[in-house]
């Protein structure tokens, strides 16, 4: 994953890579609103985190003009947390924003937050073996035939596809489907496989999810 930073503050941008990098992504700085607006225009960033008071052209103009040309998801920086400047962020088409000074953490969470966000509405249709779900439509099919999933088995289903081949926890679930810890009473989330199951994988021959004793579940294409 490649983020752009559009800061003129050396020492807030260098802090801000250093977080980044450490956390796996690949980080350019641009110290002005020039070859901000530049680098982002030339080059595929999956984001870019916009400081709005720049030297050169400032934040506003940079904003807008990626969003002529491009549709990479824009994070800005604003100083004061000022309702107006925010709406009228989100006006000119950035996707979130966070108010300076800010702590790396929360920077992460939002940098992540819209990258999610962004994969979500770029993919059109995920597909493992002969389950294909279709995120916008919320549409789920193995081969020719459709299944009717509730909106929080969807939810599980659509966790679980995006992280194909991974052992996801009980807990891990619990806090990405329902947003919410459920640490004391994690067969909430053995009951909605089981129902999931029902529907995905009991009428059909080959399954695709599997429970892994002990830990949790993990759906993928068994081996042949
Ligand atoms: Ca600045």
């Amino acid at each position: 994953m490649r983020i752009l930073i559009v800061e003129d503050e050396p020492k807030a941008a260098a802090y801000a890579k250093k977080g980044l990098t450490e956390h796996g992504f690949v980080v350019d700085i641009a110290a002005n609103g020039v070859d901000g607006r530049h680098l982002a225009l030339s080059s595929d960033y999956d984001l870019v985190i916009l400081d709005i008071m720049l030297p050169g052209a400032d934040g506003w103009a940079v904003l807008r003009e990626i969003r002529e040309k491009k549709q990479t998801p824009v994070l800005f920086l604003t100083a004061r947390d000022d309702v107006a400047d925010r709406v009228r962020g989100l006006e000119l088409g950035a996707d979130d924003y966070l108010v300076k000074p800010f702590a790396f953490s929360e920077l992460l969470a939002r940098v992540r937050s819209v990258l999610r966000r962004g994969a979500k509405q770029a993919s059109e249709s995920l597909r493992i073996g002969d389950l294909e779900i279709e995120p916008r439509r919320r549409r789920v099919s193995r081969g020719e035939k459709k299944i009717d999933l509730t909106a929080k088995e969807f939810a599980l289903l659509d966790y679980l596809v995006r992280n194909a081949g991974e052992v996801l926890s009980r807990t891990l679930i619990a806090e990405h489907v329902w947003d919410m810890n459920f640490d004391s009473d994690t067969n909430v989330v053995d009951v909605a496989m089981r129902r999931l199951r029902a529907k995905v994988d009991d009428p059909f021959e080959v399954k695709l999810i599997r429970t892994i004793r002990g830990v949790g579940y993990v759906l993928e294409e068994p081996l042949a």
